[in-house]
């Protein structure tokens, strides 16, 4: 959660500090400030609410300064008050401190402080560090050093970006939570995320855990903890800055669903031999995964929901598999052994119950992988190997190409699995790659053609949106429901349709339109199910293939999807659903990009 941004050497500190957490306004927050260091010392401003609050609080009492840091908070210690937002300070006013992440032995550093006679303005576990840093410099410490020693009495997780006394100078670290280096012309940024500052550069340092910056006007370094310099390469990021904005759509998620075409070739893109119908990883060669015994699919949210549909595919091909949510995977501990290979399956790649799941596999002797859409996040520091999923930047809260992202990669993954596991080597299921050389295109299809939006319109009024799927197409029902309910705050909920007669039927009325997911898999199943809502008075949409055939005939609406093979229609009607959702919350005026009370990644457990 929250973001952290920084710059030295730029023209305008403030224009630049205030410009970049508005680009960092998608990972969501409570409250955003900015501190920067001119000839009198340090200026701050802060504010709760929008990061347009600060900036009309800037316009109306400017503030100036030669180079500074700026954060917006997503409050875990301490309530959503001006107080509580981050800069925070020391009582001497001469150090500043952006934090995300928790430490969690504040308590204790708290009490020890403050029977030195240090007074604490917040309520924050954040406050400690510039408290901290102070008490090092009072002992004759020079900057660096009581930064370091400072950071060097946390425990938690942390990324940390501070002003200290007169040096013209950004001390930084990160310890599981992201931060990453711009490198510009004599101008340095720090930040949670490369579209904070991807304006002014496209040469990117992403530091690891445990790593220090210091970054003045004359240059960075990068060291570990005990000062020694580390090697971290400049790396050239190849998004063109409107990328990462808008780019004509009202909202990011409308472009960022539009966008899959395109992303879903960079999942697919040299991976996927077209002549021979092979997967060819560069990551994985033949052989890489014989000894795998079984697969666990560990993710949150959508990511699970990817989870869900990759380990139904695998088991489907004979290979022992089971998805769980990172959160309870870390608590139950299913028995691993070093033959069982966890996928973490991540968006950020930060997010902390996948991280705490990995880690845990870990120590129980497991093999891991990281699915992710992040280069350098943490996740792929944490496991064995990765697969990036190369969907590209996704600002809005709600994931929607990442999923048909994840759910291709985790499909080219499957067919590696098979032919290394079962020892299948023409096992490669050619008929649905060709489906899945076919996707990208068959995605612009439903995105030119999709009636989504009079769908959304004609049950606008409704109590509640039921979804149902079965095999493949139940995490398909599950990830429309999850999209349908965190946009449009309407109640919505996704079932096996093999589970309808087992409870959720009770809730089915004329007002509850049910969306039945047909996917060529039972379908004459699923047709019952929908025959079962509709004699309890519910309108039916259902997604399918055959616009012309018995489904379409009896269901009261149709969104189609074109003909393709069972295990990759799921991914082409979810795309129906991302659209339906997003129109229906549309029409309702929500705040599409940024759902009440959700953020884009998830660093808290
Ligand atoms: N734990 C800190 C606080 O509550 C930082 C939270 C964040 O990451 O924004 O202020």
């Amino acid at each position: 959660m929250c973001g952290i941004t920084a710059c030295i050497g730029t023209d305008e500190s403030v224009d630049s500090l205030l410009d970049g957490l508005r680009r960092l306004e998608y990972r969501g927050y409570d409250s955003a400030g900015i501190a920067v260091k001119n000839q009198a010392g340090i200026s701050l401003t802060k504010r709760v609410g929008e990061v347009s609050e600060l900036v009309g609080a800037v316009e109306r009492d400017p503030i100036d300064g030669t180079f500074g840091i700026g954060h917006t908070r997503w409050a875990t210690h301490g309530g959503v008050t001006d107080n509580n937002a981050h800069p925070h300070t020391d009582e001497s006013g001469r150090i500043a401190v952006v934090h995300n992440g928790i430490i969690t032995n504040y308590q204790s550093l708290r009490s020890e402080l403050e029977s030195n006679g240090h007074k604490f303005e917040s309520e924050t576990d954040t406050e400690v560090v510039p408290h901290l840093i102070e008490e090092n410099l009072r002992d004759g410490a020079t900057p660096e050093e009581a930064f370091r020693a400072a950071v060097g009495r946390l425990n938690g997780t942390y990324a940390l970006a501070s002003i200290i006394g007169d040096e013209e100078a950004i001390f930084a670290t990160r310890s599981g939570s992201p931060l990453v280096l711009g490198v510009g012309e004599g101008e340095y940024f720090l930040a949670s995320d490369v579209p904070a500052f991807i304006q002014h550069t496209d040469q990117v340092v992403y530091l690891h855990d445990g790593d220090f910056i210091i970054a003045r006007p004359s240059g960075y370094e990068v060291t570990d903890s005990g000062g020694r310099p580390v090697d971290r390469p400049l790396k050239y990021i190849e998004w063109d800055p409107e990328t990462a904005t808008k780019g004509g759509y009202e909202h990011f998620m409308y472009k960022e669903i539009n966008e899959q075409p395109g992303s879903l070739r960079r999942t697919i893109h040299g991976r996927l031999n077209a002549l021979s119908g092979g997967v060819e990883l560069e990551e994985f060669p033949p052989g890489t995964f014989s000894d795998v015994e079984q697969v666990h699919i560990v993710g949150m949210g959508t990511s699970h929901h990817a989870g869900m549909f990759a380990a139904s595919l695998l088991s489907e091909r004979g290979i022992p598999a089971y998805a769980f949510m990172s959160g309870e995977y870390a608590v139950i501990k299913p028995p691993v052994t070093e033959n069982t290979l966890v996928i973490a399956v991540t968006q950020s790649g930060e997010t902390a119950d996948t991280l705490d799941a990995i880690r845990r596999a870990r120590a129980a002797g497991a093999r891991t992988l990281a699915l992710t859409n992040v280069v350098g996040s943490s996740i792929t520091r944490e496991c064995d190997d990765e697969l990036l999923i190369r969907a590209g930047p996704e600002i809005g809260v709600a994931a929607t190409k990442t999923f048909s992202s994840q759910v291709t990669a985790l499909m080219l993954l499957t067919e590696r699995f098979v032919e290394d596991i079962t020892g299948n080597k023409s096992g490669v299921a050619r008929d649905v790659m060709d489906s899945l050389a076919r996707l990208p295109g068959d995605v612009q299809e439903v995105l030119d053609t999709s009636n989504a939006r009079e769908i959304a319109e004609e049950y606008q009024d409704s109590d509640s949106y039921f979804f149902i799927g079965r095999g493949l197409a139940h995490p398909v029902a599950l990830e429309g429901a999850l999209k349908f309910k965190e946009i449009s705050y309407e109640h919505a909920e996704g079932f096996a349709a093999s589970e309808l007669k087992h409870g959720p039927l009770a809730l089915v009325t004329p007002m509850t339109p049910v969306f039945a997911i047909f996917t060529g898999f039972e379908d004459e199943a699923t047709l019952s199910n929908m025959k079962e809502v509709q004699a309890r008075g519910a309108p039916v949409v259902a997604i399918t293939s055959d616009p012309d055939g018995e489904i379409a005939e009896f269901a009261d609406h149709v969104l189609t999807i074109p003909e393709t093979h069972p295990d990759v229609a799921g991914i082409t009607a979810n795309i129906q659903l991302q659209l339906v959702a997003y129109h229906a919350a549309k029409l309702l005026d929500r705040p599409i990009d940024k759902p009440r009370n959700l953020a884009k990644c998830v660093t808290v457990e």
